[in-house]
């Protein structure tokens, strides 16, 4: 297939601010005798004519003394790594990161790989994962939307097909098998039949991937549109099993996934619901040793355990009308993500019903006398004021009395008793 210029598409595609940050890019290259390509994520969504979120670029140079010209350009800043030799610019509401070209090897499988920066952009590409990943667009005034496509991405494009670039690309980064099924299910395309074959040869090279980095690869699963149609494929295809052998995802885990996006708005983080509704079947053995291969932080642990210890509970609350103190009692201990989940998952409408209660109603309740409010009225600071404080709490959830006034009386009576 002949290569194409994307220079119209650009213009078409980005917001007038970034073209205009890639002219003025490609001038300050050229100015250093650089080659400068938008690379990766940006290009392939040019040719989909997908949104793009992000834009990267590759230089075939250092790539943070010309973020830093930029950003002074710009009035930006540079936030820099200098270990892959990469920067951020930001300036106004905008970012781009621009990385040096570079090319990597592998000492040994799952190792983070050895790099070579200040290379040309073909041997950047070769190190890219797959062929719709491995097209670049020339940047510079003169070449401005031309396409290095040197390992047939574009038809790949064309054809649906995620194609990695060589045999060993898996055995060399092991976490591209997780990124294989997040394109293939979020473009709605295939990996490719001998691509597929080496995922099946090279599945066992996930087990030498770091838990971090496994993490971070099941989080961006969990942040697509729908995850559940990459973990269904996960599942599928023997990685989830790879993580823990008890870890499954099949029609129940999709349909309450599915009913999750209608319910998620209020969390700041889904991915921590999802990962609760992605555990809810496993042992809480199991899930220490999920929460520990994946090194989760100590929060998010907490969360998953909380959620199966309600879970075992949840039979208390199916009992015959217990009051609300009781359904208060059972559940104020929990944090409000495992509360969700096991609303989500319950089949039981009782069940149902108090968790609502207690999350609309029960959790909000108050008494309105304080402890040194307590103290005044002749109550002996230590652990009394605590009791009378949870009596008292229990009296309003069961509405036994409503106002300050009747916690008034209720102290005095207490005392009087
Ligand atoms: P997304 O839309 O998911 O952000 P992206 O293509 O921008 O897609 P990034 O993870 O930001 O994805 O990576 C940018 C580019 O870097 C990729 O397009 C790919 O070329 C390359 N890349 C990222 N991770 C790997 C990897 N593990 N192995 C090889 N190349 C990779």
């Amino acid at each position: 297939m002949g290569n194409i210029n994307v220079a119209d598409r650009i213009n078409k595609q980005l917001p007038a601010e970034l073209v205009k940050f890639l002219q003025l890019a490609g001038g300050a290259a050229v100015q250093r005798q650089q080659r400068i390509f938008l690379v990766g994520g940006v290009v392939r969504d040019l040719l989909l004519e997908r949104p793009i979120i992000d834009i990267d670029l590759v230089v075939e140079g250092d790539a943070i003394k010309l973020a830093e010209g930029l950003a002074s350009l710009l009035n930006g800043e540079v936030i820099a790594r200098s270990r892959f030799n990469t920067a951020k610019i930001r300036w106004e509401r905008w970012m781009v990161d621009i990385a040096s070209a570079r090319s990597e090897s592998y000492s040994f499988a799952g190792a983070l790989p050895s790099i070579q920066t200040f290379c040309d952009i073909h041997s950047d590409l070769i190190r890219r994962d797959f062929s719709i990943n491995a097209i670049a667009v020339y940047v510079d005034p003169l070449h401005f939307g031309d396409l290095i496509d040197l390992y047939d991405g574009q038809a790949d494009l064309k054809k649906g097909f995620i194609r990695c670039l060589h045999d060993q690309s898996f055995k060399d980064d092991a976490t591209r098998i997780w990124r294989a099924v997040r394109y293939e299910q979020r473009l709605n395309f295939k990996i490719e039949k001998h691509t597929l074959n080496l995922i099946e040869r090279d599945l066992h090279y996930l087990k030498t991937i770091s838990g971090d980095r496994i993490r971070s690869e099941l989080e961006l699963c969990l942040k697509e549109e729908k995850p559940q149609i990459s973990l269904r494929r996960a599942d599928e295809l023997g990685i989830l099993a790879n993580i823990h052998d008890h870890l499954i995802f099949r029609e129940k885990s999709f349909r309450l996934f599915a009913k999750a996006q209608g319910t998620l708005e209020p969390f700041s983080a889904p991915e921590e619901f999802y990962l609760a509704l992605l555990i809810y079947d496993l042992t809480t053995e199991q899930l220490t040793d999920f929460t520990v291969t994946l090194n989760l932080p100590r929060s998010v642990a907490r969360v998953l355990h909380e959620t199966l210890q309600l879970k075992d509970k949840l039979p208390d609350l199916a009992g015959k009308e217990p009051t609300n103190s009781v359904i208060y009692g059972i559940l104020h201990h929990f944090h409000q993500p495992a509360i969700l989940v096991n609303l989500l998952v319950t089949t039981s409408f009782t069940v149902k019903k108090r968790l609502e209660l207690y999350l609309e109603k029960l959790q909000h309740v108050r008494t309105t006398l304080s402890g040194e409010d307590l103290q005044e009225l002749g109550i002996t600071a230590g652990p009394r004021i605590k009791e009378t404080l949870e009596s008292l709490l229990e009296a309003r959830l069961d509405n036994r009395i409503n106002s300050r006034e009747e916690e008034i009386a209720f102290i005095k009576q207490s005392k009087a008793s």
